[in-house]
């Protein structure tokens, strides 16, 4: 598959407005997210707001845009510190005037932000919430117009939700200090309790209140059996060089196992958890934000300073205690709305882990919800529905489809079995036990297992005893799963849960009605992800270094040049004009002028050198003139007609002369060809030797620009080859 434009939407009269128009010429977006503009809407309007919108929802733009319009400064209250520096960078990087003011700056740099507040001179300025505690901090923002107050990360105000902290009790002091002042909340986690509590805190006055949906649809949820889980991850990482991503281990000492395990295996990888020093952390966590390692190894102390937004996947290499974490966790991939993977380990043993913890806590009623939690956590991973049905239910939330299209259940080949035979069986054992044991021991029953327990209860008498002898532990733990996952059994009791038959179950037992289940073949996480999505990776490679650069030289994190959504635009249009770059997903005025050149430049160049893809560009529908972007048609016939006579065994020259295209067009159409993981075989393109040794030499090099492995290959090695095991490579 190869890459197809994509019809961006355009607000036509709406285009005109004052709102879409900072949209686009500011922040470069062509169309407002799910809720962004009823809630810039409101605040514009000067009615409070209570926004719930997951992780990655664009909750900045809801109060960055109004900031931009509004005369005055939008005070934003934020926890994270460490965060705000990457805020203000990146709104700064827009051309908003922004500015922050927290512990970390001297006396002189606050009071040059005073004096630029006086003078009106900020639209947005960030504070964390024990500012509000400082007298003349207080003073200060009484005499300065503001536009209004936006509280990020409301839910730390409220005892009930997870992350409480006290100092955000201040935030009641904005309604009491200004009882005229707009005030806008906004959190991705709060159930309906935190949510009331929060808004009796900060007195919002009927707020507009948005509930967004939990579902994240960029996200592919995979849960993998696990086995040598180190080994796995490194499949996983080779088949996505370079992308971004977090790796959650639950103990100090596991993360630093496989930190080290990737690392020497030439992965750039580093460690983050509660036991290395705050210099270390800080110093990790810069690493992995600037792109200078792909791979973070963490524990859940990870993740609250967080807002990468080009997070490409989020690896729990251990069962994760409940899904509100697992959810978080995973929230933190793809936030710039581009597909992201989200792969789970999972091996039964990791639950008595867990169990373990969770027999210490003292209180009763906690204990017994975190098993039920645990308990929800465990059918997520081992059913066989829908991951992010699963997922949405727990948040009470209903997932429409029958297939969503983006989990290894509903992308697996699936079949419908009958499997009212075997599901009588664990029943019938279940029932003849009078509903008094739990899973393992029913499994033990079933498969003639001979166990003290067994013997001891005298179970090895009971009709069903070896009944299900043609299967081995395994397939009758899965088929338990798919019983209850299909509620025709049950388990009650937490610690130690014991089976019982639904009356859909008994209906089975008794033969009224049978049970089809579907089957499906497990997808590979290492098969998915980047390979799926639609853009020029040689091409993402080669920006990628140019948003780098970019990002060295101004001292900020690369996705704040720009997101990984618009390289991956770039790579899929190929803009090669001013007007064509305007038109891509966050590129606004500011970043037009300051980047668009040299990122042009680069495009210009790779096109030149791919006389295919300048073809395709000219012959796609230009007329269309609201578009007007350049779409790169399916390649189609010609990559078609060279691939057939290659399969006939003509050489490179030889099906050049036959359809009288340049050698370089073939190789071309070779390339994509393999990246698409057709049918080539490499050895008769490339000698099995130097084959390796051109791929040692991109190894070394540690990216893929043909020039360095031309170079130190002293003369072995010529373009051709260098760019077909390139190719390979990436495929
Ligand atoms: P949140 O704070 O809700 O987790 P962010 O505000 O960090 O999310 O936004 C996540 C990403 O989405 C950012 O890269 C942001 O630039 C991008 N984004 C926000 N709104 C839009 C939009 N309307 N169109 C395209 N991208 C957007
Ligand atoms: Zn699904």
């Amino acid at each position: 598959m190869f890459f197809y434009g994509k019809i961006i939407p355009m607000q036509l009269n709406a285009q005109e407005s004052p709102i879409y128009k900072t949209l686009n010429t500011v922040f470069g977006f062509t169309a407002f997210r799910a809720h962004q503009e009823d809630i810039i809407k409101s605040i514009l309007n000067k009615q409070d707001v209570f926004a719930v919108m997951p992780t990655g929802g664009g909750k900045s733009l809801c109060y960055q845009l109004p900031a931009a319009l509004m005369p005055g400064t939008a005070v934003v209250i934020s926890p994270l510190i460490s965060l705000m520096k990457d805020q203000v960078d990146a709104a700064q990087s827009v051309g908003l005037s922004a500015a922050f003011i927290n512990s970390s700056l001297g006396v002189r740099q606050i009071s040059e932000t005073y004096q630029k507040l006086k003078a009106d001179k900020i639209d947005l300025l960030y504070i964390a919430p024990e500012r509000f505690k400082v007298l003349h901090f207080m003073e200060l923002l009484k005499n300065i117009p503001i536009s209004f107050f936006a509280i990020d990360e409301a839910h730390c105000i409220s005892e009930w939700g997870h992350d409480f902290r006290p100092d955000y009790l201040n935030l009641s002091n904005i309604r009491t200090t200004f009882p005229k002042a707009l005030i806008a909340a906004f959190t991705a986690t709060a159930t309906l309790k935190v949510q009331e509590d929060i808004i009796r805190k900060i007195s919002l006055r009927s707020p507009f209140l948005v509930r967004a949906s939990f579902n994240r649809p960029n996200l592919f949820y995979q849960i993998e059996k696990k086995t040598a889980v180190n080994s796995q991850i490194l499949q996983f990482l080779r088949a996505h060089p370079d992308e971004s991503g977090i790796i959650y281990r639950t103990t100090r000492n596991s993360v630093m196992e496989t930190a080290e395990f990737l690392t020497s295996q030439g992965i750039k990888a580093l460690p983050y958890h509660a036991g290395l020093t705050q210099k270390k952390r800080t110093e990790n966590q810069e690493a992995f934000n600037r792109d200078d390692v792909s791979v973070i190894a963490a524990t859940i102390a990870f993740g609250m300073g967080i807002d990468k937004s080009n997070v490409r996947f989020v690896i729990h290499a251990d069962l994760p205690k409940n899904i509100e974490g697992y959810h978080q966790e995973t929230g933190r991939a793809g936030r710039d709305g581009e597909p992201a993977v989200c792969l789970l380990f999972f091996s039964r043993g990791d639950m008595s882990k867990i169990r373990y913890f969770i027999e210490q806590i003292a209180d009763d009623k906690e204990r017994l919800i975190a098993f039920d939690k645990l308990n929800r956590m465990v059918g997520l991973v081992s059913y066989n529905l829908c991951r992010r049905k699963q997922l949405l239910k727990f948040f009470d939330e209903d997932y429409p489809a029958d297939n969503c299209g983006a989990c290894d259940i509903c992308l697996g080949d699936a079949q419908e079995v009958d499997i009212t035979v075997d599901a009588q069986i664990i029943m019938s054992a279940v029932k003849r036990t009078d509903e008094r044991f739990g899973i393992g021991h029913i499994i033990d029953i079933v498969t003639g297992a001979n166990t003290k327990r067994i013997r001891q209860c005298r179970h090895n008498q009971i009709k069903t005893y070896g009944a299900g002898k043609h299967g081995d532990k395994n397939y009758w733990r899965f088929l338990a799963d798919e019983l209850l996952a299909y509620k025709v059994i049950r388990q009650e009791g937490d610690r130690y849960p014991v089976i019982k038959l639904t009356d859909k179950g008994l209906d089975i037992l008794f033969s009224k009605v049978r049970l089809t289940a579907l089957r499906r073949q497990e997808t590979k996480a290492a098969s998915l992800g980047s390979q799926d999505e639609h853009y020029d990776k040689i091409l993402f490679e080669k920006l990628r270094i140019i948003r780098k650069e970019f990002a060295e030289e101004q001292q900020v994190p690369p996705f704040v040049i720009f997101s990984d959504k618009t390289l991956h635009e770039m790579c899929r249009y190929y803009p090669v004009s001013v007007d064509e770059m305007r038109k891509i997903s966050g590129v606004g005025e500011v970043k037009l002028k300051q980047y668009a050149e040299t990122f042009m430049a680069e495009i210009e160049e790779y096109l030149a050198e791919r006389p295919d893809i300048s073809i395709e560009k000219i012959s796609s529908n230009t007329s269309c003139s609201s578009i007007n972007l350049r779409q790169q048609k399916k390649p189609g016939q010609s990559i078609e007609n060279t691939y057939l006579l290659f399969q006939q065994g003509l050489s490179i020259d030889d099906i050049a002369k036959q359809r009288s295209l340049a050698a370089s067009t073939i190789i071309g159409h070779l390339e994509i060809l393999i990246r698409d993981a057709r049918d080539i075989d490499p050895d008769r393109l490339i000698d099995p030797v130097k084959y390796k040794e051109i791929e040692k030499l991109f190894l070394e090099s540690k990216q893929w620009n043909l020039t360095p492995v031309i170079e130190h290959s002293n003369g072995r090695v010529n373009y051709t080859e260098a760019r077909l095991v390139r190719a390979f490579l990436l495929r």
